[in-house]
């Protein structure tokens, strides 16, 4: 391979080229250290910079109030599933979820192993095809502490275009639409999501906390209580150094594209081109309400799982890599997260229309 791919992989995914190559270009001097940022310590003056800066750019690109803390946290969104509901819940109480699809499932069961979560709606007699409308939702006269959403079920393809409103704090599970898309502070108590789509590579969750929740909560592991990385500026322990730097670098770098109404805008037209490309063939299809089709992950299928596997080998040699649906649901994905460019879009469809030709 001489050149890069079209990688439309779910996570961890494609990083913008100008990244890597300045990453590159600093590999064994960063900072005129003489050493790699991986060789120095996280409580350096010169990465101690990197990390401040790295924690007030992802405030600032997000329009995060400074009522939340901004959090890098190791163990991924998969941890956040169990810490968000052990500090939330650590006093009594229950929170409700939206079960859109594979990763609300997950935050619902990992909550109920240690506290108490009650799932107010599941989108499965209807395959999580669609999200419910607003009047489809009451919590009645319940006195649930939050209402956990997946903003994007990167699985399943189907994202919310607004977030519900119930007069409960939202905790969100951001982690495939992440800095696409912007928040309701006002209406939040947790955002979170790891950083191995939008952000930097594996390693790390990217959470906000707000400060009613940064409370010191003896019964649960100290390790596990948002104000202990809160109080640490998140250096608590060392953290995952090379995440954070390169993390640094994308920040940077979507602060140069346009920010967040940028990458909105972007993941809308990229998406809408897909999905165009699906509906006007009778080959491919997608299966998601049209309304909660997700601009970041677009799942289709062609007639066959033969077709599927073909496609994706098809398309792997023709250097379009990561097409390949979650191995829970089969079918084909395309995710189209920040750094992929409109390119990339067009090469799959060209792709998509050869392949319908070759195969009717
Ligand atoms: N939530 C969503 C929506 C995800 O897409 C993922 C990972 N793909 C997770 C949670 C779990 O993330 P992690 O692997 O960082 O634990």
């Amino acid at each position: 391979m001489t050149q890069r791919i079209h990688n439309f992989c779910a996570g961890p995914c494609t990083l913008p080229l100008s990244v890597l190559e300045a990453a590159q270009n600093e590999l064994t001097n960063f900072a005129g250290t003489g050493m790699s940022v991986m060789e120095i310590s996280h409580r350096s003056k010169v990465f101690m910079q990197v990390h401040e800066e790295t924690l007030a750019l992802a405030q600032e690109l997000i329009s995060a109030p400074p009522q939340f803390k901004p959090l890098l946290l190791q163990g991924g969104a998969s941890e956040q599933f169990a810490m968000s509901a052990q500090n939330l819940l650590a006093e009594g109480g229950e929170a409700a979820i939206i079960n859109s699809g594979i990763w609300a499932g997950k935050a619902l069961s990992e909550a109920n192993r240690i506290a108490t979560m009650r799932c107010i709606w599941d989108g499965k007699a209807k395959d999580y095809t669609t999200l419910p409308a607003a009047e489809e939702l009451s919590i009645g006269d319940k006195d649930y502490r939050y209402l956990h959403i997946t903003s994007n079920e990167t699985i399943g393809g189907i994202q919310w275009r607004e977030y519900p409103d119930l007069g409960i704090p939202l905790v969100i599970d951001a982690s495939s639409d992440y800095y696409t898309r912007d928040i309701p502070w006002e209406r939040c108590a947790v955002v979170y999501g790891g950083v191995q789509k939008n952000l930097a590579p594996s390693g790390l969750a990217l959470v906000f906390v707000h400060e009613n929740y940064l409370v010191d909560h003896p019964e649960i592991a100290k390790f596990s209580c948002y104000k202990t990385h809160a109080d640490a500026n998140s250096l608590y322990n060392t953290p995952p150094t090379w995440q954070i730097y390169i993390l640094n670098k994308v920040l940077h770098w979507m602060k140069e594209q346009g920010g967040i109404s940028h990458f909105n805008q972007f993941s809308a037209e990229k998406s809408a081109k897909l999905y165009a490309a699906i509906d006007s063939s009778d080959f491919y299809y997608n299966p998601i309400a049209p309304e909660y089709r997700s601009h970041t992950n677009v799942i289709f299928r062609t007639p066959s799982e033969e077709l599927d596997k073909a496609f994706v080998s098809a398309a792997d040699a023709a250097g379009l890599s990561g097409l390949k649906g979650h191995r829970s649901v089969g079918g084909l994905r395309a995710s189209l997260y920040n750094a992929l460019e409109m390119a990339s879009v067009d090469a799959l469809i060209d792709f998509m229309q050869q392949f319908e030709q070759q195969h009717v």
